[in-house]
């Protein structure tokens, strides 16, 4: 632990730093006529170094579920979605947006383990393991132990599991459902986590540090297609030519480095959100239900960059997205669909001269801000997502509803 770690441990303890540990989510006593699902305290993770000086997943013993609430649970990330990026990209809609077919709406506390302003690799590994831990952090807590993720859990289930992006692969949304590793700019190393999971499917890009890497003269995609995995890319193959094919994994790069802005020709969220749906629900033969990520990655790049149309065409895009997983979710009935982001960017907001269908942005920060987030649910356990709450419960709500022990 980082002496300014242990400091800032017992600030938060002495609730100085005026941001007190989230509690975790907790169920009433299960009376004797419905025994439902009982929140534990995770396994202490086994911690071991690698030969790359990285971090090893957590041991996590067989999983089983409960059937009481949704089989299927499809978390929907939009990066840098904070109200104004939502509210810009209806009214450059002609007024409308899918995110209003949602029943029940909620609130988060973004705030990380060091910082009042998060960064993505705290913000996901909030929702993927139900820890505040360091900006900077991908599945690893304030100590850099690594901790067991949604993901992980589901795998250990036996359930398929999916994630698709619209960054690389490797960029810390992603990253934090399946990889453990003290900093988000270790691209090789959060790669090579990938590669040694059961994940069944991912859409991103990434290329680079899967087939040429500094670290190591590994291939990781020879690895893939050696472990069963079908191994395509955009140079080959358009997401809109996949087949599903359930009886093998799926790895689709869809790119070298960072894929390109909507506005530049990277228009494959929709596709790829359909066929990882669809894939994940053939896919689930022992009927266990699925676990499946989905980001629109680049909402917090258009802020970042204070570019009010590169928001608004990632945001309609995003959007676009959950209508389709909506569609599947209604078709299914047994599937709950989260949305929500990691934080705003930008301290965007709709300025004075603004008309529908014509947005005049203006921005505060070419970084995050603290804003509240909102959540929107949709299917079985929804309702548990109304109210406010911590970024962590977003985890645990899913961790209970999946019935995990
Ligand atoms: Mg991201
Ligand atoms: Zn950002």
């Amino acid at each position: 632990m980082k002496a300014t770690n242990v400091l800032l441990s017992i600030l938060a303890i002495l609730g100085l730093l005026g941001c007190p540990p989230a509690p975790a989510e907790t169920i009433a006593p299960a009376s004797p006529a419905t025994s439902g699902p009982v929140l534990t305290t995770p396994p202490a993770p086994a911690v071991a170094p690698t030969p790359s000086g990285g971090i090893t997943a957590p041991d996590l013993p067989p999983m089983t579920r409960t059937d009481r609430g949704p089989k299927n649970i499809i978390l929907m990330i939009g990066d840098g979605m904070g109200i104004s990026q939502i509210s810009a990209g209806m009214y450059s809609n002609g007024n409308h947006l899918n995110l209003e077919r949602f029943p029940v709406i909620g609130l988060h506390k973004s705030y990380s383990g060091d910082n009042l302003i998060t960064d993505s690799a705290a913000g996901a590994t909030a929702f993927s393991a139900g820890v505040k831990t360091y900006n900077g952090a991908i599945g690893v807590d304030m100590d850099t132990v690594p901790v067991p993720t949604i993901l992980e859990m589901a795998e250990a289930a036996g359930m398929p599991t999916g994630l698709v992006a619209t960054s690389s692969i490797v960029h810390a949304t992603p990253a934090a459902f399946y990889a453990h590793a003290k900093y988000r700019k270790n691209f090789e190393e959060i790669a090579a986590d990938l590669a040694h999971t059961d994940i069944d499917l991912f859409v991103g890009g990434g290329v680079q540090y899967f087939e040429r890497r500094e670290m190591d003269s590994l291939n990781l995609s020879d690895e893939l297609r050696r472990g069963g995995s079908t191994v395509a890319s955009f140079v080959d193959t358009d997401v809109k030519d996949l087949k599903v094919d359930k009886t093998k994994r799926l790895a689709y790069y869809t790119a070298d480095g960072e894929p390109l802005p909507y506005s530049q020709g990277r228009q494959y969220l929709v596709a790829a959100s359909k066929l990882a749906v669809e894939y994940l629900h053939a896919r689930d033969t022992l009927d266990t239900g699925f676990f499946l990520m989905v980001e629109g990655s680049q909402i917090d790049w258009g802020g970042h960059a204070n570019d009010s149309d590169y928001i608004i065409s990632e945001m309609l895009e995003f959007d676009a997205a959950i209508g389709e997983v909506l569609n599947f979710a209604q078709r299914n009935g047994e599937t709950l669909v989260i949305v929500t982001a990691d934080h705003e960017t930008g301290g965007y907001a709709i300025q004075n001269g603004s008309a529908m269908g014509r947005i005049e942005g203006a921005f505060t920060s070419d970084y995050h801000t603290a804003d509240l987030i909102p959540v929107f649910a949709y299917g079985p356990g929804a309702e548990r997502f109304a109210g406010i709450y911590e970024n962590t419960a977003i985890f645990d709500k899913m961790r209970l509803l999946y019935g995990f022990q």
